[in-house]
């Protein structure tokens, strides 16, 4: 007993699986979309049981022309399901459209416009809408042409006279089934859709934000460029004016490296601006941010650190340099820095914090180099 039990409670999980597995499985062909042909199975197995709940109605109550004519609908649409399984997702979509719409031809003008047949057009109308692979005119084309077969049939039902309303009964059966079906498969098609918009919406943002960082950083030593550097300092002023914080501001440039470039080549160069960027990326993290200001140029920017602070750490940063050999392709290169330190004030403004730092740097060029001048 309990055995049975066990082995039925486990059961159950597995053959959910296997149905999910079987109605989810993907297509072979890659062109194909698998959503589309998921999509088109579920829509599939709700519009079978659909008109196989209305056609056992139409038995029950002695219709049983409509009960048949049910039955090779029903063929169609399971026809539709296994193309889905045999790489044919776009003739399938096309198969359920015209079946869809030749069932609410026929059996709102034979059966009733009570019977709400005539709303599976709209159910068409939308999978035209989101998932057909053609431009907004076919899509219009089409929707307007279904717009007019959806009128046309009302007006004729009016005529041939089945515009009228059932018995008391038949009106409850077909809003209950109407609401069911009608809610099941556009549930499922907006599901589906807005899952794919939101994957591309979320792709989209994701190569934005690449992008972004792309266009932020310097493409040869991947330190923050000066556009995102001056970006950076100005909401740091204006964080800092309200709060009365202080920061620093210094102005770095490498000693003679037109030598480097004159005597080992350009690709030299680069290959010491890079190392240098690791090493002032390196030393700066936690206490600061580093850019690329332009050529052999770098701009630091200490956040709450004095004078002080920031002269310990830049002179460290001098020395490591200094005493750093750079191999490239068996050349050792040795190359000095020299910096120059001012700490920000509002009557300075941002532009002659990093003027008085530049001054700075020159002074310290000219009275000898590798140096940092405050
Ligand atoms: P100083 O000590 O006075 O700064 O001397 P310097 O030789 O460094 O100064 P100068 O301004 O005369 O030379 C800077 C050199 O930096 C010239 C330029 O070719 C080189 N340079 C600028 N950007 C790059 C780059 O991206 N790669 C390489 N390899 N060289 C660069
Ligand atoms: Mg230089
Ligand atoms: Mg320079």
């Amino acid at each position: 007993m309990d055995i049975k039990r066990t082995v039925g409670v486990n059961c159950m999980p597995n053959i959910f699986s296997k149905i999910k597995h079987f109605l989810t499985k993907d297509v072979k062909n890659e062109s194909e979309s698998k959503d589309l042909a998921v999509l088109l199975r579920l829509l599939c197995i709700v519009t079978s049981l659909y008109i196989l709940f209305n056609s056992i109605y139409f038995a029950i109550n002695a219709s049983y022309f409509f009960a048949i004519l049910s039955i090779p609908i029903i063929c169609l649409y399971v026809g539709v399901f296994i193309e889905t399984y045999e790489n044919k997702t776009k003739f399938a979509l096309h198969l359920f459209n015209y079946t869809t719409i030749v069932t609410s031809i026929v059996f709102t003008l034979f059966t009733g416009w009570d019977k709400n047949y005539q709303w599976l057009l709209c159910i068409v109308c939308m999978l035209i809408f989101f998932s057909v692979d053609a431009d907004s005119k076919f899509k219009i084309n089409n929707m307007e042409i279904i717009l007019i077969t959806l009128v046309a049939i009302s007006i004729l039902s009016h005529l041939i006279g089945v515009h009228k309303t059932g018995s008391q009964g038949s009106n409850i059966y077909f809003s209950i089934i109407t609401a069911a079906y009608y809610g099941s498969a556009i549930s499922l098609i907006s599901f589906n859709f807005s899952k794919k918009f939101n994957a591309s919406e979320l792709k989209l943002r994701s190569y934005n934000q690449k992008l972004q960082e792309m266009a932020s950083l310097d493409a040869l030593t991947l330190l923050p460029n000066r556009r995102s550097m001056n970006e950076y300092l100005s909401q740091l002023v204006f964080e800092k004016e309200k709060k009365g914080d202080i920061f620093c501001i210094a102005i770095a440039d490498l000693d003679f490296f037109k030598k480097v470039n004159d005597q080992y080549g350009h690709e030299a160069g680069d290959f010491i601006l890079k190392e240098t960027a690791k090493i002032l990326q390196m030393n700066m993290e936690g206490r600061g941010k580093v850019s690329r200001w332009g050529g052999e140029e770098f701009l630091f920017c200490f956040d709450n650190l004095n004078m002080e602070q920031s002269f310990k750490i830049l002179d460290e940063i001098r020395s490591i340099i200094e005493s750093r050999k750079f191999i490239y392709k068996g050349n050792e290169i040795k190359i000095t820095i020299t910096i120059g330190l001012e700490e920000y004030y509002h009557i300075s403004g941002i532009e002659g914090t990093i003027s008085n730092a530049d001054k700075k740097l020159y002074k310290g060029k000219s009275s000898g180099r590798n140096r940092v001048v405050t």
